[in-house]
């Protein structure tokens, strides 16, 4: 969770209170479809899955080289989000301008991702890594449709259940992972995919510090840094996850190294690249980071 997002975000509100008096509600505008509207792509495209023709949705944040962490939600997106039938969100402290956007539209159904996570014992954020806890929005997104438009009900329930089918064979492949390649260290410039990398069984041994700093918007220190160095340089670490989506002259430095050293470099995504769907995204990242520890 990084501290600068914050920025921006108590400005916005004052125009979320403008347009809540104004009433401008639309909901259901869309030939009476609900319309869902999502945080991120990574959302969106795990509710249009479930949605099918039935819904539309819309994500707030689509932009492959855009940080959501920093993400700043303008007046029509506040609009958007208050006048939605369903709201996917992350949750966690992911996307706040959500709860602030909730707490003058109380009315307004959502899931939250971080609140039905498996695992609450553990904080990391980025949740649509966990397939389990993905399985729970879906099947909250199918049951907040068929309430809304009990009509098309069985039609988002069986999207709902194709759709766990196919995550299903995509945890087969990270269980092979786990059974191939157990305790295999690795490391990650940021832990975006920590819960599929603690799902394959693999060790992820990047300095917590290093970590941290990067959680946190600061520049890593010199110390860290070299220990990261030094699992690259000495393969010590057999995998360098690498987030594409933020990267810097240090982490590019450390991808430098990796390659130099023979480490393989699996590049990660924090959103969906642009034309993919969610389930083709996880089974091509499953399969580069198995390929990568083969
Ligand atoms: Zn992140």
């Amino acid at each position: 969770m990084r501290a600068r997002f914050r920025i921006g975000f108590v400005v916005v509100l004052a125009s979320i209170s403008a347009l809540a008096m104004t009433g401008c509600s639309n909901n259901t505008a869309d030939n009476g479809r609900p319309q869902v509207v999502a945080t991120t792509n990574v959302w969106g495209a795990i509710a249009a899955a479930v949605a099918g023709d039935d819904a539309t949705v819309t994500s707030l944040i689509t932009d492959p080289s855009a940080d959501p962490h920093s993400f700043e939600l303008g007046a029509a997106q506040a609009a958007e989000l208050s006048d939605a039938d369903l709201i996917v969100y992350n949750g966690g402290g992911y996307d706040p301008y959500v709860d602030q956007v909730l707490e003058s539209s109380p009315d307004v159904a959502r899931v939250n991702a971080f609140d039905v996570r498996t695992d609450k014992s553990d904080t990391n954020e980025h949740v649509w890594f966990d397939y389990g806890t993905v399985v729970s929005v879906v099947q909250g997104i199918a049951n907040a449709l068929a309430d809304k438009d009990p009509a098309h009900a069985s039609g988002y329930q069986e999207r709902a259940k194709e759709f766990e089918g196919s995550l299903k064979s995509i945890q087969d492949d990270v269980q092979k992972i786990a059974i191939a390649h157990v305790h295999a260290p690795i490391t990650e410039t940021e832990p975006v995919p920590h819960y599929l990398v603690t799902a394959a069984n693999l060790d992820d041994v990047t300095p917590p510090e290093f970590q941290k700093a990067i959680e946190d918007g600061n520049d890593p220190s010199p110390a860290s840094t070299a220990a990261f160095r030094d699992l690259l340089e000495s393969k010590r670490a057999k995998v360098l996850i690498y987030n594409i989506q933020a990267q810097d002259s240090s982490t590019q430095a450390l991808r430098d190294i990796a390659s130099k050293a023979g480490v393989q470099v699996v590049e990660i995504t924090e959103t969906l690249p642009k034309g993919m769907s969610y389930l083709d995204w996880q089974r091509d990242t499953v399969a580069r980071l198995a390929a990568a520890l083969s």
